[in-house]
């Protein structure tokens, strides 16, 4: 079954498209009963799918930042270059050279650096969600609690 995020925001109501037919639904937010776990959706168009309800949208911090990444080819390893384009608590967009042909749903290492004051090394490893025109969406798969507090702080807004 198809599932779709909405994020709430500072908003009174939002809209629910549907995945199928994009018909959309306005809910108002004190409706909402549960937030963060999958809720049922029936569209007119007769298709089922979940919604998960988040309260506010991830924050996406601009960034350019140089890294390595590293994966897995027939069991060897190849190392290269990332521009880590922007980056927020849930994962990173970034720009491998060309010819290196990541996969959607590979699991990969990437290192860098922030460029706070304690230029602080995000070792991570990501699971590619998305890959276009050059552009590699990504979450991150597993991140060490320091880790993820430094992160947290480098994109408070
Ligand atoms: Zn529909």
């Amino acid at each position: 079954m198809t599932s779709r995020k909405v994020f709430i925001g500072n908003r009174t109501a939002v809209e629910v498209v549907c995945p199928q037919c994009d018909r959309s639904l306005t809910v108002p937010v004190e409706k909402i009963q549960s937030i963060g776990k999958p809720v049922r959706a029936k569209c007119t168009c007769g298709i089922q799918f979940t919604v998960v309800f988040e309260r506010r949208a991830s924050y996406r911090k601009p960034t350019g930042l140089p890294g390595k990444f590293a994966r897995k080819v027939n069991s060897e390893l190849q190392v290269g270059d990332a521009v880590i384009n922007d980056l927020s608590r849930g994962g990173l967009s970034m720009k491998v050279p060309a010819g290196v042909d990541l996969k959607v749903g590979e699991v990969i290492r990437i290192d860098f650096r922030l460029d706070n004051v304690e230029q602080t090394m995000i070792r991570a490893q990501v699971i590619v969600k998305s890959i276009r025109r050059g552009a590699i969406g990504a979450e991150f798969h597993s991140l060490e609690e320091h880790t993820r507090k430094q992160l947290g702080f480098y994109l408070m807004p």
